[in-house]
């Protein structure tokens, strides 16, 4: 039977609902293009229910632009995209497809949580008001139960005692946990990662990873994460998938994908990570 969630009052389905192996995530035939040039070409592309799942590939492959079209920050050309067994794009109204309108969208954003390459947290907002701000006005929740969550989430990530700074007093590392702790503030089934650590300096990386790695032991979460980190990948992927042009060149478990991938331009590119 579905619950009321304790915090929010929004309905959970029960997890015996969700059917084994039930995408979470489908894309079909999905057309994404700017101006001239097809950024995905016809792209088919599922994750399933608590899978983590990597995207590798070349820089302009069109990786960000799967993650920020399941974040509505890009609109699709062509093609169906469900999220939790709903069309992203359209909704139902009257038995008939319509385009979504912003309400449906709004529904849809909340199964997902994003983390970008360049954290973007609200610089004159400190690191709990960061945290609370789309709780209490997407969420409804009140500031007292939204900073309880900002604490929870803070410390999760390590940086209970940094609520009151501002992001520019944070390193790069800390602010990045920040935007973690801010997307898991909002109760996200799916979280997506887009190089989470590729602007920052390499000592520290490891910090952002250990913190993504905790997250990927929970069994119900959902990952899909863009990563150049191929090491992390194959520890933390259920599967890996080479995007090269678009479409995805190979995918599979990160034992094949990334030690003995099959297909040529999938070699090619891994040999730029040794
Ligand atoms: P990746 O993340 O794999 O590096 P992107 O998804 O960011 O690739 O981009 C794929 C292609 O789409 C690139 O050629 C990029 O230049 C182009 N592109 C992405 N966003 C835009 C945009 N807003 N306007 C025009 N072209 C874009
Ligand atoms: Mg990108």
């Amino acid at each position: 039977a579905n619950t009321a969630s304790p915090e929010t009052g929004q309905t959970i389905a029960a997890p015996d609902q969700a059917a084994a192996g039930e995408p979470i995530i489908k894309f079909e035939k999905v057309i994404k293009r700017f101006g001239d040039i097809t950024v995905l070409d016809e792209l088919d592309f599922q994750v399933r229910k608590g899978e983590k799942v990597t995207i590798i590939g070349p820089s302009g492959s069109g990786k960000s632009t799967v993650l920020r079209i399941l974040m509505t920050l890009e609109t699709i050309n062509d093609g169906v995209i469900h999220v939790a067994g709903k069309p992203l794009w359209h909704e139902e109204k009257d038995g008939r497809l319509v385009p979504a309108g912003e309400e449906h969208l709004r529904e849809m954003r909340k199964e997902m949580g994003m983390v970008f390459q360049q954290f973007n947290l609200f610089p004159h907002m400190t690191v709990r008001r960061n945290i609370t701000e789309a709780p209490v006005h997407v969420l409804g929740l009140s500031k007292a139960k939204a900073a309880e969550r900002a604490e929870k989430y803070l410390d999760l990530v390590g940086l209970a005692e940094h609520a009151d700074k501002f992001p520019s007093q944070l390193s790069g590392g800390q602010q990045q946990r920040v935007a973690i702790a801010r997307a898991l503030a909002m109760r996200p089934n799916i979280m997506l990662f887009d190089e989470p650590t590729s602007a920052l300096d390499p000592e520290l990386v490891g910090e952002v990873l250990n913190v993504i790695q905790r997250l990927a032991g929970e069994h119900d979460l959902t990952m899909l994460l863009v990563t150049h980190e191929m090491q992390f990948a194959k520890q933390i992927s259920d599967r890996v998938c080479f995007f090269d042009k678009g479409r995805i060149v190979e995918e599979g478990p990160p034992e094949q994908v990334l030690v003995a991938p099959h297909e040529t331009r999938t070699q090619e590119f891994l040999k730029g990570f040794i």
